[in-house]
């Protein structure tokens, strides 16, 4: 029996984990819960899969779901909650499905605890990468990626030689936007944006689709989990999300993993890792009903949050941090109706532009490098606001 703990288990991957777990009660248990604040979605949850701890964003929320809930269940909040639910003596595997940057403190506390890791927060490596790299080697932590391209290169590299790897080909459905010109951009509204053609994901996820700033984030993550130079990591469009991502070899052979667009499939793996279990609630692929792949050159003038962050990754020190909370920030502006969808790219685009880079940034230069390029976006889309 493996017991989980999970972050952002109201979210779209906390919910398909919960789905697996509820595929096979023998195998999983759900020992920890850290949500945000949607209690509507969490409760019935809570009830179902009983976990001892359940964390949620901050007091008021603790109090509101305290009288819901039996005496045994032990509720904690905040920063410090969310640390004791990834850390918790009695989980084996945490996986982490919160959303931005608040899941590094988490991460960086259950890979000193020795917790093996399902990491679907992307956000964790892409802003300290380094340090996340580091304190697992030092403590023998495991991480295991959740992200489908991610599970598709690991599980492509399985049985195989390292050291024969020439490159990593990631692939990117190009987002709901995909097949329009950027100057059909104009006016997109955020029903539009999240109109996404394969995946059903949370919202900040199908924005950075959109942009291709999830390609860019993934590029990054893409270079520390498998520590390849960013020259070795490629991308390319692939509309129909079947090929989940490729590994080419010095032999000029390519292994890749194929199947429906799921989540479920990549996050149950890193729960089996290294074994698999069947998955009745996923289709199979039927080659001869698809018929026909596409690939396509990514357009990089068309999606320039691509090129930011090949250049954020190449640069190295903070400025993936700044790369991405400027985007975090410009994101959550544009879902809140503050700013049109093609001011995200010139806004994290500025932010790179501003920040003075910090060589090998620590936890307190990431925090603050992260709280000033989000403080600078605030303060630019103010003084546009103010027609300034
Ligand atoms: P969602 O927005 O659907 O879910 C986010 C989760 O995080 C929710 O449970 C939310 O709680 C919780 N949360 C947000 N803020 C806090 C907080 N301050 N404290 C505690 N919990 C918080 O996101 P997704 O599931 O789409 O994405 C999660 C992560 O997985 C992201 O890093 C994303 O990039 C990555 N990912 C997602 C994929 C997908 O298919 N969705 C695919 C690959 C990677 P609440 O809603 O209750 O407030
Ligand atoms: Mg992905």
């Amino acid at each position: 029996m493996k017991r989980i703990s999970l972050l952002g288990a109201t979210g779209s991957i906390g919910r398909q984990t919960l789905a697996v777990v509820r595929e096979h009660p023998d195998q999983f248990a759900i020992t920890a819960f850290a949500f945000g604040e949607n209690v509507e979605a969490a409760l019935p949850l809570i009830r179902e899969f009983k976990p001892i701890l359940v964390s949620v964003k901050n007091k008021s929320v603790a109090e509101r779901i305290k009288n819901e809930l039996s005496g045994r269940t032990k509720i904690v909040y905040g920063r410090e909650g969310m640390i004791e639910a990834a850390v918790h003596p009695d989980s084996d595997v945490l996986i982490n499905a919160v959303l931005g940057s608040i899941g590094l403190e988490p991460t960086l506390a259950a890979i000193e605890a020795g917790k093996t890791i399902g990491l679907a927060n992307k956000e964790t490596l892409v802003t300290a990468g380094h340090l996340v790299m580091e304190r697992a080697r030092q403590s023998g932590a495991e991480i295991l990626p959740v992200d489908s391209e991610h599970s598709a290169i690991f599980q492509s590299l399985q049985g195989q030689d390292r050291s024969a790897v020439s490159r990593l080909i990631l692939t990117a459905s190009g987002g709901s936007f995909r097949d329009r010109r950027r100057e059909e951009l104009a006016g997109v509204t955020i029903a539009d944006a999240l109109r996404h053609p394969n995946w059903s994901m949370g919202a900040k996820i199908t924005v950075d689709s959109a942009t291709l700033m999830n390609k860019g984030l993934e590029v990054i993550e893409a270079h520390w989990l498998f520590g390849m130079s960013y020259d070795k990591i490629d991308t390319v469009i692939h509309k129909e999300s079947i090929v989940h991502s490729l590994v080419e070899y010095t032999d000029h052979s390519l292994i890749a993993q194929l199947g429906l667009p799921s989540m479920l499939v990549p996050i149950q793996y890193a729960l089996t890792y290294p074994k698999r279990l069947e998955l009745k609630q996923t289709k199979r692929l039927n080659l001869e009903e698809i018929g026909t792949l596409h690939f396509q050159k990514v357009d990089k003038r068309r999606f320039p949050c691509l090129s930011l962050a090949y250049e954020a990754g190449r640069t190295g020190g903070s400025m993936p941090t700044v790369l991405n909370a400027a985007n975090e920030a410009a994101v959550e502006a544009f879902l809140s109706g503050r700013i049109a969808f093609l001011d995200i790219e010139p806004l994290v685009e500025a932010a790179l532009e501003h920040h003075q880079r910090i060589k090998k940034p620590d936890l307190r230069a990431i925090e603050e490098t992260d709280r000033l390029a989000r403080y600078f976006v605030e303060t630019e889309i103010e003084k546009k606001s103010r027609g300034g």
